[in-house]
């Protein structure tokens, strides 16, 4: 059964993991917004004291600016609150992200572009941290500010009131407005960034093919093409973004002005609306700035929740794809006679297409054979099918009697030795290599391995020896070919599948490599895949 996951789930999880931060959080946010309505009202009453030639009550001040204080400590509380949590969201999500990265069939890996995955494990995550970073929880606290700023106004100037609710939501509309077009020109910007990111070690991957044919040029010209999509994508960004907070502050100034004017009317209705004393208007001035910023933030907020969005979207499109199937954990006897067995299968990597068309074979346990045939038959298909990879439509792999879908991805290396025409190469030392990091092979296991392939004599003329770090070019094609047998044969496993470990060698390697293999072989099944055949590989079975 598929583990269902969402980001949704994760983040409960994090909140429920988290129980104290995410009260704590959720007690400042509150707080937080009840304080910064306090100052200027502590500060009216100390003008109009002031005003009305009163002496100044200290304690008054000293409230006032406490109040000050205490507030930009709630916020910056907050923040601090904030980014912790956004980091435990953050960390989370890669965590389950990977997991479930581990989790992917063969076909779902094989699917996947490198750029796009790189951007769901970076970027994605980062706009759902900054969901809450500077998104939902910050719009929570925007929109409580708004009401209570419009509450208090409220009871010190209806006048203002009711020009703050007819403004307000064209302000707000304004905001959606360059926010929206910014967002697009974002999601453009973002596209174009991730194929540009791809680009790179795309052109790295191949740079061989690149010089040869000599399409620099037109690999610079792709990137530049990229880079020119993010800039003007940029450009348009940056545009809004210059545009729209003049326009605020400029608004912000005329609103003040108005109001002031208003509450100077010698109309009485006028007056009766927006009449106030000099400490009132010096708190409603106060009120108004403090009430542009969550308008523009809430307009910022949106944004940051949409995009969030589009990215939780695109993490849950990912946790939907396929996983592997789990392996049911059968243990294969090898006592039981054969080792390997496909009974009439039929298989393709897609539903449309047939490589294997109802294919059986029987390899006894001991017994030597070599699958032929042309190029694009199907052969290195049938050794994904042995190891387990992928599952056949029809019929059935079995490994000694037991689906190899069902054997536990831990005993496989028990099981198979699987010699690849090209070695992969993990990064780390030469020891590496030859255990894939399994410390249950020993210093003695990887040394039998080197010797058994002929190999120790050219690793122990290496300055760290087995603890040299391995670059490309540390080995011939030949000896590296060499270290595959040595990493296939260090587990001692029951089965050598070795796929054209020959088909790039000159005449004297292949000896080497034909001899190391000779001695490896002994007391195994070894199914070889090779084009030409030779004496000693045994039975041929060929694959149309
Ligand atoms: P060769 O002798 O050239 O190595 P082969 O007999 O080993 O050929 P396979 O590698 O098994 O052939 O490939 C058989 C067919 O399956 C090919 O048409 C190939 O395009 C297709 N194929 C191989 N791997 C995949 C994959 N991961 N996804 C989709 N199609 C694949
Ligand atoms: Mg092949």
């Amino acid at each position: 059964m598929q583990k269902k996951e969402s980001v949704l789930q994760v983040i409960k999880e994090t909140v429920r993991k988290h129980g104290v931060l995410s009260a704590a959080l959720f007690g400042i946010v509150c707080g937080a917004v009840v304080f910064t309505l306090l100052p200027p009202l502590v500060l009216a009453q100390l003008i109009d004291l002031l005003t009305n030639k009163h002496t100044l009550w200290m304690e008054g001040i000293l409230l006032y600016f406490g109040l000050l204080a205490l507030t930009g400590l709630l916020e910056s509380a907050r923040e601090s609150l904030l980014t912790v949590f956004g980091q435990r969201i953050t960390h989370a999500l890669r965590s389950s992200l990977m997991e479930k990265f581990g989790r992917l069939s063969a076909n779902e890996l094989n699917r996947q572009e490198p750029g796009a995955l790189v951007s769901r494990f970076v970027g994605d995550v980062d706009t759902v941290e900054n969901l809450f970073t500077s998104g939902i929880i910050s719009m929570f606290a925007d929109a409580c500010k708004i009401l209570s700023i419009l509450v208090a106004i409220w009871v010190t100037n209806r006048g203002l009131t009711i020009v703050l609710i007819v403004l307000l939501p064209v302000l707000f509309l304004f905001t959606r407005y360059v926010q929206k077009n910014m967002l697009a020109s974002q999601i453009a910007n973002r596209r174009a960034v991730s194929r540009a990111s791809g680009h790179v070690p795309e052109t790295l991957h191949n740079i061989r093919t690149i010089h040869c044919l000599q399409k620099e040029t037109y690999m610079e010209q792709q990137y530049a093409r990229y880079i020119d999509d993010s800039y003007s994508a940029m450009e348009k960004t940056n545009f809004y973004d210059a545009v729209y907070s003049p326009v605020i502050l400029i608004l912000n100034a005329i609103v003040v002005a108005v109001v002031m004017l208003l509450s100077a009317s010698e109309n009485p209705t006028v007056l009766k609306l927006f009449g106030m004393s000099a400490g009132t208007a010096v708190a409603v001035i106060n009120y108004i700035s403090q009430i542009f910023t969550p308008v523009e933030s809430l307009g910022m907020e949106i944004q940051t929740i949409q995009s969030a969005f589009a990215g939780m979207e695109r993490i849950n499109e990912f946790y939907s794809l396929k996983e592997k199937k789990e392996p049911a954990a059968l243990t294969a006897n090898t006592d039981y006679g054969m080792a390997a067995e496909l009974k009439n299968v039929t298989f393709g990597y897609d539903e449309s297409q047939v490589i294997l068309n109802d294919v059986s074979l029987q390899i006894k346990k001991g017994e030597r054979v070599t699958l032929s045939g042309r190029t694009g038959a199907g052969k290195s298909t049938i050794f994904k099918l042995l190891l387990g990879l992928y599952e056949p439509q029809k019929g059935k792999v079995l490994i000694w009697g037991v689906p190899s879908v069902d054997l536990p991805d831990a005993k496989k290396r028990k099981v198979f030795g699987y010699v690849e025409q090209s070695f992969h190469m993990v990064p780390g030392s030469v020891k590496d290599q030859i255990t894939l990091y399994d410390a249950k092979i020993s210093d003695t296991d990887v040394k039998k391995a080197a010797e058994l392939t002929g190999l120790a004599k050219t690793i122990e003329a290496l300055p760290d020896q087995y603890d040299t770090i391995c670059t490309q070019d540390l080995f011939s094609q030949g000896q590296w070919q060499l270290l595959s047998i040595a990493r296939a044969a260090a587990a001692e496993p029951e089965i050598l599948l070795l796929d054209e470990i020959t088909a790039n060698l000159d005449a004297e390697t292949e000896k080497m490599v034909l001899n190391a293999l000779q001695r490896v072989s002994k007391n195994r099944t070894v199914i070889s895949i090779s084009h030409r055949t030779m004496a000693e590989t045994g039975r041929v079975i060929p694959i149309s």
